[in-house]
C-alpha cells in the first residue's frame, strides 16, 4: 500500500481522537452512575484498592499465589454487585466499559500488527479528497463516460476501444502496470478516463497522485527556490500511480525541464506507472521538450489517441500510422 503520509497522519489523528472521546464518554457515564449510587462508587474503589493489596502481599512475603486467587475472587464478587446496580438503573451491561467505534482494533487502527479496515477506509477517503482537491473534476466512474458525445461513428468506435482498454487497465492495475500517454484535444475525455483509473487504483489501496502540470510545476519551482525543499518532486517520483494532467500547459524553465526528466526517468527505472495526458501531438512533444524527455515518453509509454472532431489530431494519426506501427495499433486499442 502506498498512501500518502499526509492521509495516513490524518487517519491516525482521527483514531487518536476517537480513543480520547471514548475515554471521556466513559468518564461521563461513571459520574452519572456514581451520582445516583454511592454504593457503586464505593465498590469501584474497592476494586481499585486490589492492586495495592497485591503489592502489599508481595512485600509481606505472603503466599502470593493463593493471595492473588483470593483477591481475584473478591474482585469478581464486587464486579457482580456493580453489574447488578447498573442493571437496576436500566443501563446497558457494558455501561462501565469503553465504547469503541471499531471493536476490532479498539480504535487503535491495528489488529495484531496489521492495519485495520477502519483505518484503511479513513485513509482511502482522505486520498479521494486529496485527488478531488487537485483536480477540476470529481473522481469519475467509467459508467458515466458517454460515447454519445462523439459526433462521428469512426470516433465513437475508436473511443469505445479506448474505454475498454482503460477499464481493463484499471481492473488489472498493479504497481508494475505500464505507463500511458493520452493524446488528443481538450474535451475528448482524457481527464475523465484518467480519473476513473485513479478511483479504481485508490479503491485497491494504491497511493495515487493526480496533478495538473501547470499547478504542480509552479509549486515545484517555488519549493526549490523559496523553501529549499523538494517534497513534491519526491512524492511525484515515488507514488504508486502518478497522473500528470495537461502536460504542455506548464511554464517551462530549465529547472522544470530537468525536474520533469528526473521524475519521468525515475519512475521508468523503478517500473512505476505514470499516466500523462496532453493536448500536444507528436511533433509538438518533440519540439517543446528536451529530447531526453520526449524520447522516454514516446518510446516507453502506451500511446492512446483520443479522437473526436479535431482535425489536427486526425491528421496526426493518419500521418503517423503509416510509419509508426505502435501508433496505428493504438488506434485499435
Ligand atoms: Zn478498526
Amino acid at each position: 500500500m502506498g498512501y500518502s503520509r499526509a492521509s495516513y497522519m490524518k487517519a491516525k489523528e482521527i483514531l487518536d481522537k476517537r480513543r480520547m472521546d471514548s475515554e471521556m464518554e466513559l468518564e461521563k457515564r461513571r459520574k452519572i452512575l456514581f451520582s445516583r449510587s454511592a454504593e457503586a462508587m464505593e465498590l469501584e474503589r474497592k476494586i481499585a484498592r486490589t492492586s495495592i493489596n497485591v503489592a502489599r502481599a508481595v512485600y509481606n512475603g505472603k503466599d502470593v499465589k493463593s493471595e492473588l486467587e483470593n483477591l481475584k475472587r473478591q474482585n469478581l464478587e464486587t464486579q457482580k454487585k456493580i453489574d447488578q446496580i447498573i442493571t437496576k438503573f436500566g443501563f446497558p451491561s457494558n455501561y462501565l466499559e469503553r465504547w469503541y467505534k471499531c471493536a476490532e482494533c479498539q480504535d487503535t487502527g491495528y489488529v495484531q500488527g496489521r492495519m485495520c479496515s477502519c483505518m484503511k477506509n479513513l485513509i482511502r477517503d482522505f486520498e479521494y479528497e486529496r485527488i478531488n482537491n487537485s483536480s477540476s473534476l470529481k473522481l469519475c466512474d467509467f459508467d458515466t463516460f458517454s460515447l454519445e458525445r462523439y459526433e462521428f461513428e469512426e470516433d465513437r468506435q475508436n473511443m469505445a476501444k479506448t474505454l475498454e482498454y482503460c477499464k481493463k487497465y484499471a481492473d488489472e492495475f498493479s504497481i508494475s502496470s505500464r505507463s500511458i500517454l493520452m493524446m488528443g484535444n481538450s474535451g475528448l475525455g482524457k481527464t475523465h478516463l484518467s480519473l476513473a483509473i485513479a478511483k479504481s487504483a485508490v479503491d485497491k489501496g494504491y497511493g495515487v497522485i493526480y496533478v495538473s502540470a501547470s499547478i504542480v510545476c509552479r509549486k515545484m519551482e517555488h519549493e526549490h527556490f523559496h523553501e529549499n525543499i523538494d517534497d513534491t518532486e519526491r512524492s511525484l517520483a515515488e507514488c504508486d500511480l502518478l497522473i500528470f494532467d495537461d502536460l504542455g500547459t506548464e511554464f517551462m524553465t530549465s529547472y522544470i525541464m530537468s525536474t520533469l526528466y528526473t521524475i519521468i526517468n525515475k519512475r521508468l527505472i523503478t517500473s512505476k506507472p505514470t499516466i500523462i495526458s496532453t493536448n500536444y501531438d507528436f511533433d509538438e512533444m518533440r519540439e517543446n521538450y528536451d529530447q531526453r524527455i520526449a524520447s522516454r515518453i514516446l518510446g516507453s509509454y502506451k500511446r492512446i489517441i483520443f479522437t473526436g472532431g479535431d482535425i489536427r489530431v486526425k491528421q496526426a494519426i493518419g500521418g503517423y500510422s503509416k510509419n509508426d506501427k505502435e501508433t496505428s495499433n493504438n488506434k485499435e486499442v
